[in-house]
């Protein structure tokens, strides 16, 4: 028996991952992405006969996480093939849909992290690592004695223990890692989320004004920097609907209020109240999730009566906030920048940045990749001493040649025998 690897898209590009791995009796798929800025109206959907059209002839699909570029075409997978996807993935990828008024159109079936799925000849055990999004997995994939790793997308700079990580990764035949920052030159290097934290808290000392955090509601790590944040300089702490919406489903336990905006953007609407307890993180707590609208309500007066709060908004809120500010004053007030620059480049999100600045808000970065940095890829391959590398989700992958002594590394991987 033979192990195959084929990546049908995604390696040399950074986005819509999808690979193939089959012996003589099982076929399976390791993320269905879209690429990245497709998916929303439109997305190209390869042609792979078997998968995306025809009678099924893949045996399961693995997901690793809730990002587009690695599940924005389950959708198009044809029915009859089992969708794989740890909880988390699920329920904020649902979570995220519902806000927006629209169903997933698959129903996966779940895997824990460490418990192995075994789909014919081929063992997939997923492996928690850290990465902007919430609950992503790596995958060891077991099959004809030969064991691969696919790294996802991961990251050291979470709050995870990235030691801890590679203390439980075992040596492989094969290491499938992505390599997105790559690019970005040999001296790139990420400040972690606590230094984020740290950073955010020594500017808000320094500070009297409201605060407000540009942020993704998709990163929990993010929500939980900036909830830290307040909690340490005393702030209250207060999310918009989609933000709450998320947290609440990661788990998280926020001492704070909510602030709704409807998707439609029609309406400010009320401010709700939400739970109070302690945020941890990657807690693997998933209750199942509220809608952030079942909670209490309290006025927009009462939360924004002083200018000692925090407040998460994201793009879905950013236009009804506009209105709020106008009305109060951010004298001495600071807008973080939680989000990477192609996202603050945005015209609503530039358009807001600048009328932040004109009432005297402070506009400070506060962002860190959701990808490892160049060491912490050497970290990986150091730890799991590969005989193969082969790079995906990269535009350098000609970085690898620096292991060619070491190992064979696989640049265009089209049926490659394990
Ligand atoms: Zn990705
Ligand atoms: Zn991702």
């Amino acid at each position: 028996m033979t192990l195959k690897i084929n990546v049908l898209r995604g390696q040399d590009q950074i986005g819509g991952s999808i690979i193939e791995m089959s012996t003589e009796t099982t076929r399976i798929i390791v993320d269905a992405g879209a690429n990245l800025g497709e998916g929303k109206l439109y997305a190209h959907v390869p042609k792979v006969p078997g998968l995306f059209s025809g009678k099924p002839s893949y045996d399961a699909v693995f997901v690793s996480h809730y990002h587009s570029d690695h599940m924005g075409l389950l959708k198009h997978v044809v029915d009859g093939i089992p969708i794989y996807m740890g909880h988390a993935t699920y329920d904020i990828a649902l979570a995220l849909s519902e806000y927006k008024g629209k169903s997933l159109e698959f129903s996966p079936t779940f895997m824990d992290e460490g418990v192995p799925v075994s789909v014919g000849d081929i063992s997939v055990t997923p492996v928690l690592c850290d990465h902007s999004a919430f609950g992503t997995f790596m995958f060891l994939i077991k099959s004809s004695g030969k064991t691969v790793l696919y790294s996802a997308d991961f990251r050291s700079t979470g709050r995870m223990d990235f030691s801890a990580l590679l203390d439980v990764l075992p040596e492989v035949d094969v290491l499938i890692t992505e390599g997105t920052t790559l690019s970005r030159g040999p001296d790139f290097h990420e400040p972690s989320e606590q230094e984020l934290e740290d950073f955010a808290v020594e500017t808000l000392t320094g500070h009297k004004g409201p605060t407000l955090v540009y942020l993704s509601a998709q990163n929990v790590d993010r929500i939980v920097t900036a909830y830290n944040a307040a909690r340490r300089t005393g702030r209250r702490f207060i999310m918009d609907e989609l933000t709450a919406l998320v947290a609440e489903t990661a788990g998280l336990e926020i001492d704070g209020f909510v602030l709704r905006a409807s998707h439609s953007l029609a309406d400010l609407g009320e401010i709700v109240a939400t739970s109070a307890g302690k945020a941890g993180s990657q807690s693997g707590l998933f209750g199942k999730h509220r809608r952030a609208k079942a909670f209490p309500a309290v006025s927009e007066r009462k939360a924004f009566s002083s200018p000692d709060f925090m407040l998460c908004l994201t793009p879905q809120s950013l236009i009804n906030f506009q209105k709020v500010a106008h009305r109060s004053s951010f004298k001495d007030g600071v807008l973080f920048i939680a989000r990477r620059e192609t996202e603050i480049l945005k015209p609503a999100a530039s358009a807001f940045i600048s009328f932040m600045k004109s009432i005297g808000a402070e506009v400070p970065v506060l962002h860190t990749s959701g990808h490892a940095d160049s060491g912490t890829i050497d970290r990986l391959i150091r730890d799991v001493c590969p005989s193969v590398i082969i790079p995906v989700h990269t535009e350098k992958a000609d970085w690898f040649a620096r292991y060619e002594d070491e190992c064979q590394v696989i640049y265009d991987c089209r049926d490659f025998e394990v």
